[in-house]
């Protein structure tokens, strides 16, 4: 089971992240601080597509790569690019409610009849198409995989801090997704 941690004030950072990028991103983003400048990435942030997830960010402080439901199962290149060669230590997995990649499953119909009208596809091509990519972007639900994937970069990179979270639509704030 995971717990939702409300970031409000300075007080609501766990120690560990405090005065770290993770405890910055915070910061930055829910509470306002006034933006610092930075010279090189202090973190990478993973995200979703979504248009309604925006972050408020200074400059140069992440490299921000984005997915459909946050999923980079197949973006491992891309992340060992930003760990490696960008030296960074830190990595922000952002998931957000009501994702659309949930509903991927619902939305068979207007993505077959997308393909026909918008691309011109044949319809077993267009099925293919959507059965394959269901498998590797559809997600059961926006938390789980996000924890997931958090574990498997630990696993890839111990001395690599990866923390997963939530966006909530509604307000906008991030969340801290905690294991109880
Ligand atoms: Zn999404």
């Amino acid at each position: 089971m995971h717990n939702l941690r409300p970031i409000h004030s300075i007080e609501d950072i766990p120690t560990k992240y405090q005065n770290t990028p993770i405890g910055l991103l915070l910061e930055f983003h829910n509470l306002n601080k006034k933006p610092a400048l930075f010279e090189d990435a202090q973190l990478l942030i993973g995200m979703c597509i979504d248009n309604r997830k925006q972050l408020n960010l200074p400059e140069n402080f992440a490299y921000v790569l984005r997915s459909p439901g946050a999923n980079f199962d197949q973006d491992a290149f891309a992340i060992s690019y930003a760990v490696l060669v960008g030296e960074v230590r830190y990595i922000a997995l952002i998931g957000h409610n009501d994702c659309g990649m949930v509903q991927l499953a619902h939305k068979r119909e207007t993505f077959l009849k997308g393909l026909e009208e918008v691309g011109n596809w044949e319809k077993g091509k267009a099925i293919e198409f959507y059965e394959s990519n269901l498998i590797e972007y559809g997600l059961e639900n926006e938390i789980d995989i996000l924890i997931r994937q958090a574990t498997e970069f630990r696993g890839l990179y111990p001395k690599v801090i990866t923390v997963p979270m939530l966006y909530r639509v509604e307000d906008k704030k991030l969340f801290l997704i905690e294991n109880n």
